[in-house]
C-alpha cells in the first residue's frame, strides 16, 4: 500500500532542532524520520522505521547468505551470567541495572556474549555440532556518558550481533573470514565510504580485530593509514615502532640544574637553550625532554590507583589510547587533593626519581615505547624549579613497563613499513573480533572432540550498528535541501507529487501509483489537496526519495516530470511511457 502524505503520520519542520549539531541528526528530525524522547532515546516514525527495516534487510540477507542463523535473546537479563563473566562489575556505569519486585538484580543487555555462550552450552555438546554462527538484530541499552548526534550514539540502539563457535583456531579463522566478507557486502550495499582498520584486540591480546569505519570528518574515531603499504588502524590500536637501543657511553653523568620558573615544556626548552647550550650545537627541542603525566585510574570496583606515564615532551597523552589500554578502568584527572596525598610528587617538576612502584611515591610508572635504553633526557628533578639533565634510560632510571598512550600524529612512521602515516576520522559501523576462549572459559562452554576429550570452544564476535547505519547513511547522503537516500535504503522507491487541485491530476497520480505498485514499486504519494506545490517540492527534497515524479500542469499535454533527487536533473516524460520510465529509473526494468 502506498504511503499517502495526506494521512501519513508525519510533520516536516523548516527549522533545525536546537539540540542537533550534525546534519544527519538535523535532517532526520526535520524530515520526520525520528523524534527525540530523551537524550540518546528516540522514536522511529513511519518513514524512519522503513529505512531501519531496509538496513535490517540488507544485514539479514548477508548474514543468512553465510549460513548464520537468526535468533532473538531478551533485552531484560538476569545478573547471574554477567556476574560469572565478571562484567556485572566491569561494565561500570555503562549498563542499565534494575530490580524486580523481589529485589533480584537484572540488567538491560548492553551486549550479549554471555547469552550466546550459554545458549550454545545449553544445546550443544559435541564437535559434530560445530562450526556454528548465530546472530540477532536486537535493541541494546547502554548508559553512554555522551549520547551524541541523535541515533548515531544512542542509549537505546539497534545492533546486529553475531557469534561464531569453532573447535579450534583454524575454524575461527574461517568463520572470521566469512563474516569479514559478509561485512564488505553489507557496507557496500549500505552505500557509504568506509575503511577497514586494525582495532584493539582488548584484554585478550594477540587476537585479530578489525573495525569498519565510515569515513566522516565529524566522526569520533581517528584512524591512520599508510599510502605506501596500505596499513590502516584505529589510533587506539597503533603500536609505535620501537627504536633500537642507543649507545649511551658518551653521555656524561646525570646532573641536577636550577631551572627556575620552568613548569611547562616550552619554558623549560627556552631556559635550556639560554643556560645550557647543547654540546652538539643543535637547539633543544621539546622532544629532548621527558614529560611525566600522572592520572588517576578508577577500577570497576571503585578502587583508585594513580598511574604515571613518561613520554617525550613533544607528545600529549591521548585520552582514547590511554583509555583503551587501561580498560575496564576509567581515567580521571590527578587533582590537588591527590597531590596532597603524594607529597614526594612536585607538580611541574615530577621526575623518574619519584616514580615507579619501588620509588618514594610508589606510583606505577610506564614509559612510552620510544624511551628506549640509552636515550638521554631532561626531566623533572622532583624539586621545585629544578631539572635533571643527561638522565639516561636504563642507566639512571627504570620503569614498571611501557604503555601506548602517546598521541599518534600525521607523519609518524608506519609500524609496518616506516613511511609517514596520514590521519583521518570515521564512525565505527562494525567490529569483527576473534574473541578466542575468554567467554567459553568463563562460562565453561566445552564440547567433546573426536577423541572424546573435552575442548573449550573458540569464539568470534561480530557487530553492526544497525540504527547507527541510518544516521551514517544520512550523514553521507544529503545536500542543502535535505536527505538523498541510496535506492536500497530509501523509505520508498518513488515519490509521486500531485500538484494543484485539478481532479484530473489527482486521478492520474492515483492511477500511476497503482500501476507502479502492481510492478512491485513502493510509492510515497503526495495527495494533499491543501498544500501548495512549493511546500510539496520542499518536502520531497527534504524527505529524499531518490526519484520524484511530478504530476501537474503538464498533464494537459500528456506529460509528467521525472526528477532525480541527487543530480537535480529533470525531464518530461509522456504519460504513456511514465511507468516504464520510472521502472527503469528505480532499477526494475
Ligand atoms: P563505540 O566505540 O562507538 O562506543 P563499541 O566499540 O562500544 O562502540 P561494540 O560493542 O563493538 O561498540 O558494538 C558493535 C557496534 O554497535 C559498533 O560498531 C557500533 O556500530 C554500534 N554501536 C555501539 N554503541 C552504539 C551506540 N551507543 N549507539 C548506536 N550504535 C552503537
Ligand atoms: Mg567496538
Amino acid at each position: 500500500m502506498a504511503m499517502r502524505m495526506s494521512s501519513l503520520f508525519l510533520r516536516t519542520l523548516r527549522e533545525n532542532p536546537a539540540d542537533a549539531e550534525v546534519p544527519s541528526h538535523q535532517l532526520l528530525v526535520r524530515a520526520g524520520y525520528i523524534r527525540r524522547v530523551s537524550p540518546g532515546i528516540y522514536t522511529w516514525l513511519p518513514l524512519g522505521l522503513k529505512v531501519l527495516r531496509r538496513v535490517e534487510r540488507i544485514v539479514r540477507d548477508e548474514m543468512d547468505a553465510i549460513g548464520a542463523q537468526e535468533l532473538l535473546f531478551p533485552a531484560l537479563l538476569p545478573r547471574e551470567p554477567y556476574e560469572t563473566s565478571g562484567r556485572w562489575t566491569e561494565y561500570g556505569d555503562g549498563v542499565f541495572r534494575l530490580q524486580d519486585r523481589k529485589g533480584d538484580d537484572y540488567l538491560l543487555g548492553p551486549t550479549h556474549e554471555e547469552m550466546f555462550t550459554l545458549a550454545v552450552k545449553d544445546l550443544y555438546s559435541s564437535y559434530k555440532d560445530l562450526p556454528l554462527s548465530i546472530y540477532q538484530i536486537q535493541t541494546k541499552y547502554r548508559d553512554e556518558a555522551r549520547p551524541r548526534a541523535g541515533i548515531l550514539r544512542g542509549r537505546e540502539f539497534v545492533m546486529k550481533d553475531s557469534y561464531s563457535f569453532d573447535l579450534d583456531e583454524a575454524g575461527l579463522d574461517k568463520s572470521y573470514q566469512l563474516h569479514r566478507d559478509a561485512y564488505v557486502r553489507i557496507f557496500d550495499r549500505l552505500g557509504f565510504h568506509y575503511v577497514i582498520v586494525q582495532a584493539m584486540a582488548g584484554a585478550m591480546g594477540g587476537s585479530k580485530s578489525e573495525e569498519f569505519l565510515a569515513t566522516a570528518e565529524n566522526g569520533e574515531d581517528t584512524y591512520v593509514r599508510c599510502a605506501n603499504c596500505g596499513y590502516a588502524a584505529n589510533v587506539e590500536a597503533v603500536r609505535v615502532p620501537v627504536p633500537d637501543a642507543v649507545d649511551a657511553s658518551g653521555v656524561p653523568a646525570a646532573h641536577v640544574e636550577d631551572t627556575p620558573d620552568t613548569p611547562t615544556i616550552d619554558t623549560l626548552v627556552a631556559h635550556l637553550e639560554h643556560s645550557f647550550p647543547r654540546a652538539d650545537g643543535r637547539s633543544w627541542t621539546a622532544a629532548d625532554t621527558l614529560k611525566n603525566v600522572v592520572v588517576m585510574l578508577v577500577h570497576p570496583d571503585g578502587t583508585r590507583e594513580p598511574l604515571a606515564i613518561g613520554l617525550p615532551g613533544d607528545r600529549e597523552v591521548d585520552e582514547k589510547r590511554l583509555g583503551a589500554q587501561v580498560e575496564p578502568a576509567r581515567v580521571e584527572a590527578f587533582d590537588e587533593k591527590d597531590f596532597a596525598r603524594y607529597p614526594t610528587l612536585t607538580k611541574g617538576y615530577i621526575g623518574p626519581g619519584a616514580l615507579g612502584s619501588e620509588r618514594s611515591s610508589g606510583i606505577r610508572y610506564l614509559l612510552d615505547p620510544r624511551v628506549v635504553e640509552g636515550t638521554a633526557w631532561v626531566t623533572g628533578a622532583d624539586e621545585h624549579g629544578r631539572h635533571v639533565l643527561d638522565l639516561v634510560a636504563g642507566r639512571d632510571f627504570t620503569a614498571d613497563g611501557t604503555i601506548e598512550a602517546a598521541d599518534v600524529r600525521e607523519g609518524d612512521a608506519c609500524p609496518s613499513c616506516g613511511h609517514g602515516l596520514e590521519s583521518a576520522r570515521g564512525i565505527e559501523m562494525g567490529h569483527i573480533f576473534q574473541l578466542g576462549t575468554k567467554y567459553a572459559e568463563a562460562l565453561d562452554l566445552k564440547v567433546l572432540d573426536e577423541n572424546g576429550k573435552l575442548r573449550t570452544v573458540v569464539m568470534g564476535s561480530y557487530g553492526v550498528g544497525v540504527s547507527r547505519a541510518v544516521a551514517c547513511v544520512a550523514e553521507g547522503n544529503h545536500d542543502e535541501l535535505g536527505l538523498v537516500w541510496p535506492r536500497e535504503l530509501s523509505p520508498a522507491d518513488v515519490h509521486v507529487v500531485a500538484t494543484g487541485k485539478d481532479e484530473e491530476v489527482h486521478r492520474y497520480a492515483e492511477e500511476l501509483t497503482r500501476a507502479l505498485e502492481s510492478e512491485g514499486v513502493e510509492v510515497l504519494l503526495d495527495d494533499r489537496r491543501q498544500a501548495s506545490p512549493g511546500v510539496k517540492f520542499k518536502d520531497a527534497e527534504l524527505i529524499g526519495v531518490p526519484t520524484i515524479v511530478v504530476v501537474g500542469r503538464g498533464l494537459a499535454e500528456g506529460k509528467v516530470e521525472v526528477k532525480d533527487r541527487r543530480s537535480g536533473e529533470r525531464r518530461e516524460v509522456a504519460t504513456d511511457d511514465a511507468v516504464r520510465e520510472v521502472l527503469a529509473e528505480v532499477g526494475r526494468a
